[in-house]
């Protein structure tokens, strides 16, 4: 059965209008050579307008990294609203990234909230999940991602992820260089895969799992050919283009 990756580009709070050009330039020229990939860029929100406009159509899709838990416009001084990043081209949007829950307090709520926010206006949330080395030495992986992903399925319900994406990060496998293992990786898709087909295999089965920690071009595709992993959330490596087109052209021979 052939797959269809998604591979997807977090840029954090990196770039420049000029560096941007530059990199979208070089993703731009190699396109072609990934038919069966969804490439995602997800810039600063500042910079989405400028990326949209160079990216023209949908050979690269665009997703913003953060939205506001708030869905009517109002007072909500420095919060970006969904509405506004779908019209700026954006069709998907990172939520519950682990460093907007570690350093700017976001819990499973407001997450679950701005999963909500997000879909209410037609994006698609990149859900992220992901365990810290103390707990993963603690034993409660899974009772960690069983938490994060259950009080999105508690507010959104088991149909919100026919429209959704999880992306399973483990904490310290984050800008560490240090990745998780295939078969760690497999493990733990495998479980939120289980968690989702409690309530709807057939939800289950499309919902599409990222991998994301530390993914290089020389690890992604032990780590993409893993049954349950079907793209990849790249962080640092998504800013040097040679770097995310490898690891593109390693899902392209996968899928
Ligand atoms: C991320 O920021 O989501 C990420 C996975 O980063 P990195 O690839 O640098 O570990």
């Amino acid at each position: 059965m052939s797959r269809r990756y998604l591979i997807a580009g977090n840029w954090k709070m990196n770039g420049s209008l000029a560096a941007n050009a530059g990199l979208i330039d070089e993703l731009l020229a190699k396109q072609e050579q990934f038919p069966d990939i969804d490439m995602l860029v997800c810039p600063a929100s500042v910079h989405l307008e400028s990326v949209h406009r160079q990216i023209g159509g949908e050979a690269i899709l665009l997703g913003a990294q953060n939205l506001s838990d708030q869905v009517k416009p109002g007072a909500y001084t420095g919060e970006v609203q969904g509405a506004m990043l779908a019209e700026l081209g954006c069709r998907y949007v990172i939520v519950g990234h682990s460093e907007r829950r570690a350093l700017y307090g976001e819990d499973d709520a407001t997450v679950a909230r701005k999963f909500a926010a997000a879909q209410a206006v037609g994006l698609i949330p990149v859900l992220c999940v992901g365990e810290t080395l103390d707990e993963r030495d603690r034993g409660v992986t899974e009772a960690v991602l069983g938490r994060q992903l259950g009080a999105v399925l508690t507010a959104s319900g088991i149909a919100a992820f026919g429209h959704a994406v999880i992306a399973y990060e483990p904490v310290w496998a984050i800008g560490t260089g240090r990745t998780a293992s295939p078969e760690q990786a497999q493990a733990a898709h495998a479980y939120l895969r289980g968690e989702l087909a409690v309530q709807d295999a057939k939800i289950a089965n499309s919902t599409q799992l990222l991998y994301g920690g530390s993914v290089k071009a020389d690890n992604a595709a032990a780590l993409l050919s893993c049954a349950d992993v079907d793209g990849g959330l790249i962080g640092g490596a998504s800013l040097k283009a040679a770097e995310f087109l490898a690891i593109c052209a390693a899902a392209q021979t996968l899928s």
